[in-house]
């Protein structure tokens, strides 16, 4: 389903066939989780394949990285460049591209001697799909930011990301909300979450989510909209009585939800703001204007 015998990944300095690649069972991502990746998309646009913000997604597997003393010192730059030729040798435009970083044999809890890096990309569709998500409210909660570095994408945590939506998946429901330690709402397991309330959208502040880069461009996409956002930290009760909601995330996209713990919001989604900024999130992507797609 990611591969076939012909796809073509980038391993530490070569580009080789996914078929042929090996890696040591010692590894220590492999036991312990410790580890580094990212989610990233390409588009195939009017001005060719583009990457959406490649430079902030490899920035971002730095700070994971640093976060965590995995040493990783490529280049941003060199790692776009990487990855465009990745998508050229496998004819892929929209894609979504998967970098790991991992790390060298070691059983022993301390920082690793060596790193490897693994680049691969292959056609996704939308993570969540494309119908309004029915959510429920996560028995597990985020992670506590003094035990893990929240902000990183570290493999190992999303353990209690696939707790989260397996859990949301056998009662019955799309996907997981979930709340942080002090039960304010937090986010999904793989995207952000916005509440929309009297013409307000809320989302959870910096602390115990990772801050999506998908988050970060709704949010300039509502400033150049002049929609009104507040980050800040709100109860599950505040989503009862508000008008709609989506989730956000490279690999999701712009998602409406239909309800959270089977109560519906007031807004339809179509003449909610969630529907306006997925279609400005759309056209930004494919590096349209605002216009051609909204108006
Ligand atoms: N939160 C979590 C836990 C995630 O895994 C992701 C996906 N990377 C996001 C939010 C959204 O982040 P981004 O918009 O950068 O993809």
């Amino acid at each position: 389903m990611y591969y076939t015998k012909d796809t073509i990944l980038y391993l530490n300095g070569k580009f080789i066939k996914a078929v042929d690649a090996t890696t040591d069972l010692y590894s220590q991502t492999l036991h312990y989780g410790y580890g580094a990746f990212e989610g990233i998309r390409s588009y195939k646009t009017s001005h060719g394949t583009k990457i959406f913000k490649a430079f902030e997604h490899y920035e971002r597997l730095r700070h994971s990285c640093k976060s965590v003393n995995i040493p990783f010192d490529y280049d941003s730059e060199e790692l776009t460049q990487i990855t465009y030729t990745l998508l050229k040798k496998n004819n892929l435009s929209d894609a979504y591209i998967r970098p790991l970083v991992y790390c060298s044999p070691n059983m022993s809890l301390t920082t690793p001697n060596e790193v490897y890096l693994m680049i691969a990309a292959w056609q996704w569709g939308k993570y969540l799909g494309d119908n309004l998500l029915k959510l429920c409210i996560s028995s597990y909660q985020r992670p506590n930011p003094n035990s893990l570095k929240v902000d990183a994408k570290v493999t190992g945590h999303y353990v209690n990301s696939i707790l989260a939506t397996s859990e949301a998946k056998v009662r019955g429901y799309d996907e997981a909300l979930m709340l942080d330690m002090n039960g304010n709402v937090a986010e999904g397991p793989g995207a952000n979450f916005f509440l929309e309330k009297d013409g307000v959208l809320y989302t959870a502040p910096a602390g115990h989510i990772l801050p999506g880069i998908t988050r970060q461009t709704v949010i300039g996409i509502c400033r150049e909209l002049d929609i009104k956002v507040e980050e800040k930290f709100f109860k599950p009760e505040a989503i009862e009585g508000a008008d709609s909601a989506f989730m956000c995330g490279t690999a999701a996209e712009v998602i409406g939800i239909e309800s959270v713990d089977t109560k519906p919001f007031r807004k339809p989604w179509p003449e909610s703001l969630g529907a306006i900024i997925q279609e400005a999130y759309k056209s930004q992507v494919l590096e349209k204007s605002y216009s051609d797609v909204i108006i």
